[in-house]
C-alpha cells in the first residue's frame, strides 16, 4: 500500500504521488518556491507529462496550490479542486481565518511578511468538484471527501485501503490534531464527525508526518 505512495516534504508542506495505475495523481503542490524541488521529485519517480493523469488540490491556500499553473503548462495535466476554493486559484483570500493556538497565530504572522515577497502564479482549475465523487477514471480507486471546515472547499482523498489525504483538515504538525487555521469551527466539527463514521487507516496530512487515525484524540 504504502510503496504506491510518494511523500514529497516540501519544508513545512507536504505533497503526494500516488501511483494510479499506469501514471500517477499529484495531491496538492507545495508553495511557489518548491517549483525545482518539486519537478526533480516528480521525474525521480518516474512521473513525466505523459503520465501525470491529475492533479487533486485538498484546499486554496497558496502552499497547496502554488505550483499548479506549472503543472498545467509543463505537464498538460487538469487540475482539480472543490469549487468553494477556486476564487483562491485566482489570488484570493480566505477572509474567515481563525486560528485557535498562539503558537500558530505567530505563525501566521511571520508567514504574512513572507507571504509579501511571494510570486504566485494564478490559474484556472480545469475540474470543479462539488458533490463528492469517485477518481476511478484516473486510475485511482479512491473517493472525495468534502470536508469544510479549514476552508469551505477543503476536501479529502480516501482510497479504498483506507489511506487518507488530509490536506489541512488534520494536521500532525506535533502531534495528531485538527486543523489550526479555522474558517468555521462548526462545520470543522462537522467534517470531522463525518470522518470518524468513514474506515480510516493512515492519515497523510498537509503538515507533519503520517499517522494512525485511531491516534488523533479529539477533544470534544
Ligand atoms: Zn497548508
Amino acid at each position: 500500500m504504502d510503496e504506491k505512495i510518494k511523500i514529497i516534504a516540501l519544508d513545512f508542506v507536504n505533497v503526494f504521488l500516488v501511483k494510479a495505475g499506469e501514471g500517477f495523481v499529484l495531491i496538492d503542490t507545495g508553495m511557489p518556491q518548491h517549483w525545482e524541488r518539486l519537478e526533480k521529485e516528480l521525474v525521480s519517480a518516474g512521473c513525466s507529462p505523459g503520465n501525470l493523469k491529475l492533479v487533486v488540490i485538498t484546499h486554496g491556500d497558496i502552499d497547496h496550490i502554488g505550483n499548479c499553473a506549472k503543472l498545467q503548462e509543463k505537464y498538460k495535466v487538469k487540475v482539480a479542486m472543490h469549487e468553494a476554493d477556486a476564487f483562491m486559484a485566482e489570488g484570493g483570500v480566505s477572509p474567515k481565518r481563525k486560528v485557535r493556538t498562539l503558537a500558530a497565530k505567530i505563525r501566521i504572522l511571520f508567514f504574512r511578511l513572507f507571504r509579501k515577497k511571494i510570486t504566485f502564479q494564478k490559474f484556472k482549475p480545469d475540474i470543479l468538484f462539488k458533490e463528492e465523487r469517485d477518481l476511478k477514471e484516473y486510475g485511482l480507486d479512491a473517493k472525495i471527501i468534502n470536508l469544510p471546515g479549514h476552508t469551505q472547499g477543503s476536501l479529502g482523498i480516501l482510497t479504498a485501503k483506507g489511506d487518507f489525504f488530509a490536506g489541512d483538515t488534520l494536521t500532525n504538525s506535533k502531534k495528531p490534531d485538527i486543523a489550526v487555521y479555522v474558517d468555521n469551527f462548526p462545520e470543522l466539527k462537522n467534517s470531522i464527525e463525518k470522518l470518524k463514521r468513514l474506515n480510516i487507516g493512515k492519515v497523510y496530512p498537509g503538515h507533519g508526518k503520517v499517522f494512525l487515525f485511531s491516534d488523533l484524540k479529539i477533544k470534544a
